[in-house]
């Protein structure tokens, strides 16, 4: 991660920059990203929430530091082939589980 002010990298969890003292998360908690466009530009330019037109932020649509940014320009994650398996595994663990009962169940029920 980079300082969007002075452009030094800075750990994900910093609260502010060690170079220029950028507030980097809101009210100093490490969960809350303040993102801030570089040279003071406007982001709701370039906002998901300036485009469906859901924003309600008082500082609309001149937001220049904003904790809910989401870059429509940014693209989306590609998924690597060998990620996908453990992700379907993770979704159909519960209904996978479920359905090995009920068979060994029925099973059961139809040796006794
Ligand atoms: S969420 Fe923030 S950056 Fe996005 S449109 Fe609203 S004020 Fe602008
Ligand atoms: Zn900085």
């Amino acid at each position: 991660m980079q300082c969007s002010r002075c452009g030094v990298r800075v750990s994900a969890g910093a609260l502010e920059c060690p170079q220029c003292q950028l507030p980097l998360k809101a009210h100093g908690h490490p969960g809350v990203s303040v993102s801030m466009a570089p040279g003071g530009e406007i982001l709701c330019p370039t906002c998901a929430y300036h485009h469906d037109g859901s924003c309600t932020f008082p500082d609309y649509p001149e937001a220049t530091r904003c904790t809910l940014y989401r870059d429509t320009r940014a693209r989306p994650p590609q998924v690597q082939p060998g990620k996908a398996l453990p992700r379907w595994n993770n979704r159909w663990n519960f209904p996978a589980l479920l359905g090995l009962l009920f068979l060994g169940s029925l099973l059961l029920t139809l040796l006794r």
